[in-house]
């Protein structure tokens, strides 16, 4: 067949699931590659998804492709993942495609110089040859000056002189410089005393190394068992054998701790990272140096399970249990659970670590499943470091007080006075949760939202943290007049500003969302917390994860009891975990740590095994509750979320939509229509419905025929609606 009659398969994105066809313009055209097409009267970006022979639209109405970039962005596997995780997800594989392509190419801004050229000047060039050129070259000119200073990075011609490479050429060519390939250099860094392994680690690297082909490992290691140490002497073994390593991370906070200890233990590798707080130039840079295999090791957040990486030989999935692996809109993937996917594609093995493994992971190991295997860590990496005790602490009796108990005071005092640091654990930004009318009983509400909004004192306003609506601080009850309104509860402002107040003396940093709002400003914390420039961290669930603060004796944990009766029954999983990391933080050197938890519920089964540092019994135990009520992991679970403006809108296609669920033969179980926690949220009315199946490929066959049928009903115009497949916000 010629090209110029095969029929172009194009992925777009565009909201319904199917692909486009066109016809070739004559040129060589591949899989994978990305294209310009035109689509009415728009020109769009897309990626060809596959050739065909024949198509559903007469080949005169056809149009021709109208442009063909020569990079092939998706080779055969990656689009064979992309295709799986489109019909899992059940999302438009258009959009399942485009969501993953980086900005800048989505933008077509991809012509990026993929080299850093370092420009040197030759003897040729001089001040009289300078003046000699053209006085309109005004660019050129000083491009030429500056170069008379000594040799320089296009990367730093570039931050004076725009698009400065045709100058450089035209310099060049006149022998005026030379250019070579800029390299970063390594000498400057030393490479890392490696520490030993103790017995433990050293298994379970021999047994991951040992295994050939496709498995996924958990490894479970109690919090500072030295799980990073266990992904460098993989990545090492791998680097030997010029192979990759893809490292996925929770969050972005984790990846500059993690990433200057692999650039000190591999300081002559490429190490690139992928995360949200890189410019979508950065990004688009080391995707493709990832894509080329220039880069030998990739450390990134969920997003990267997608990038293109040229020999891949191995996936390390560091917390597995983290809920910000799950996508929560758009295409709702958990990466995860994708990275088992592509690491069973691609025949390699999948690492995933963590101190306490999901539900999910968890009843893998007691059930054979094929191609799973359990490693586990018990003791701490360094022999001396213990586990920190635990103990709880109530509150005080007069309910509405907010201050810190004599007892936590006391324990702050004592560390300080002995240097060590101390971390303060309250999972809630602002200055209050609740403001309260005191006569009345009043409190402010976001109007977009069915949420209160939350005072922040320092700027003086009333804010909703679901949609970041925000205004002044009222002074009066606009209810019944009254002027003493009550902040009720503590979040981290009010926190820090209370031990202000009792520790005048101490250095007390805040971090929470609106104080890490960049990569650099994480970097400062972790560098002023090791140089003991702080004594008092106090937080959210930021500083839960991953850091390694050598320094640090106590955690206090704050205002948990809420979440330990909350609606969603993942609730008291999360807590354990976030409980178990937190509290992980402490004494992980050789000083002894000591964890103190704030409650009013003593007897609530999830301390005893906290206090035990008994992981297993508290999951068995979770486990046997989710299989009484058939939940995830014994059952598969769906929402379909339906949002509007206007509720009537909502109400008519959720009774369509629900109509056409019996027109389905399925033993799919359904629960709705009901509303979520947040009925309303950002000015949308939202209605749910819940599917649950005992049978996975079940609720697939189901969910693709009635994702099918509601797509056609006309109501669905007036809404805007989302599915998420195995959910884990309720
Ligand atoms: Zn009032
Ligand atoms: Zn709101």
């Amino acid at each position: 067949m010629k090209s110029s009659e095969k029929i172009i398969n194009v992925a777009l994105n565009v909201p319904v699931n199917e692909l486009f066809d066109y016809l070739s313009n004559g040129e060589d055209i591949q899989i994978g590659q990305y294209v310009k097409v035109p689509f009415g009267r728009r020109n769009l970006i897309g990626i060809v998804y596959s050739f065909a022979s024949s198509s559903k639209v007469e080949k005169n109405k056809l149009k021709k492709i109208s442009y063909i970039d020569s990079e092939v962005l998706f080779d055969k596997r990656l689009l064979k993942l992309l295709s799986f995780v489109s019909s899992y997800y059940h999302y438009p594989i258009g959009q399942t495609i485009m969501s993953v392509v980086p900005a800048r190419i989505k933008q077509d801004k991809s012509h990026i110089n993929r080299i850093e050229l370092l420009i040197q000047p030759t003897e040729t060039l001089t001040q009289e040859v300078i003046n000699a050129l053209p006085k309109r070259q005004v660019r050129l000119r000083k491009l030429a000056q500056k170069l008379l200073e000594g040799p320089i990075r296009q990367s730093n011609v570039s931050k004076t002189i725009s698009s400065p490479l045709p100058l450089i050429k035209v310099l060049e060519k006149a022998n005026l410089c030379t250019t070579l390939e800029w390299q970063l250099k390594s000498d400057s860094l030393s490479a890392e005393a490696i520490p030993k392994l103790n017995s433990e680690q050293e298994i379970v690297i021999s047994k991951i190394l040992n295994h050939n082909g496709y498995k996924a490992w958990l490894v479970h290691g109690v919090t500072g068992s030295g799980k990073t140490e266990i992904y460098l002497n993989l990545i090492e073994k791998l680097l030997k054998k010029n192979l990759q390593s893809l490292i996925l991370v929770p969050e972005i906070n984790l990846t500059p701790q993690l990433e200057s200890r692999f650039i000190r233990r591999f300081y002559d590798k490429k190490i690139v990272v992928l995360h949200s707080f890189l410019s979508d130039r950065e990004r688009l840079k080391h995707w493709q140096q990832a894509k080329s295999g220039e880069a030998d090791i990739v450390i990134g957040t969920r997003l990267a399970i997608f990038t293109p990486i040229k020999d891949l030989g191995l996936i390390i999935v560091d917390e597995e249990h983290d809920a910000s692996f799950k996508q929560q809109e758009g295409l709702r993937y958990h990466a995860r659970d994708v990275a088992l996917v592509r690491g069973k594609e691609l025949n390699i093995p999948v690492v995933m670590g963590t101190a306490t493994p999901s539900l999910e992971s968890w009843l893998n190991t007691k059930q054979t499943v094929e191609k799973f295997d359990y490693l586990r860590l018990t003791k701490r990496a360094i022999s001396e470091a213990k586990l920190p005790s635990i103990k709880l602490i109530p509150y005080a009796k007069d309910k509405y007080s907010t201050r810190l108990s004599q007892e936590l005071l006391k324990a702050i005092e004592e560390r300080i006075k002995k240097r060590q640091q101390v971390l303060i654990f309250i999972n809630r930004r602002g200055y209050a949760p609740v403001l309260v009318c005191t006569s009345c009983g009043w409190t402010p509400k976001c109007h977009r939202c069915s949420a209160k909004l939350v005072y922040h004192r320092q700027q003086n306003k009333l804010r909703c943290h679901h949609c970041d609506h925000q205004q002044v601080m009222i002074s009066q009850c606009p209810d019944c007049g009254n002027l003493d309104l009550l902040p009720l509860g503590k979040g981290t402002q009010r926190l820090e500003d209370e031990l202000e107040n009792y520790f005048p003396k101490a250095s007390i940093l805040r971090v929470d969302r609106d104080t890490m709002r960049s990569k650099k400003a994480l970097n400062d914390l972790y560098t002023k917390v090791n140089e003991g420039d702080v004594d008092i961290l106090v937080g959210t669930q930021i500083l839960s994860k991953g850091h390694d603060f050598k320094n640090l004796s106590l955690v206090i944990i704050l205002e948990i009891d809420h979440a330990l009766y909350s609606t969603n029954f993942r609730s008291t999983e999360r807590i354990f975990s976030q409980l178990t990391q937190v509290s992980g933080r402490s004494g992980r050197a050789l000083i002894e740590g000591d964890v103190l938890i704030q409650t009013n519920f003593p007897n609530h089964p999830i301390f005893h095994y906290l206090k035990n540092h008994d992981f297993s019994g508290y999951a068995d135990l979770l486990l046997e509750e989710r299989k009484q009520m058939n939940l995830i992991p014994y059952s598969y679970m769906a929402i379909l979320t339906v949002q509007a403006k206007a509720f009537s809108c909502v109400e008519e296609f959720i009774d369509k939509a629900i109509a056409e669920i019996g027109k389905i033969k399925t033993e799919v179980n359904f629960f709705g229509p009901v509303r979520p926690t947040l009925e309303r949220l950002k000015g949308f009315e939202r209605v749910q419905i819940i599917f649950q199946s005992n049978d996975r490929n079940d609720l697939h066959r189901f969910l693709g025929q009635w994702m099918n049928a509601i797509q056609n009903l006309t109501e669905i115009k007036r809404v805007k609606f989302s599915l998420d497949v195995d959910p884990i916000d309720f």
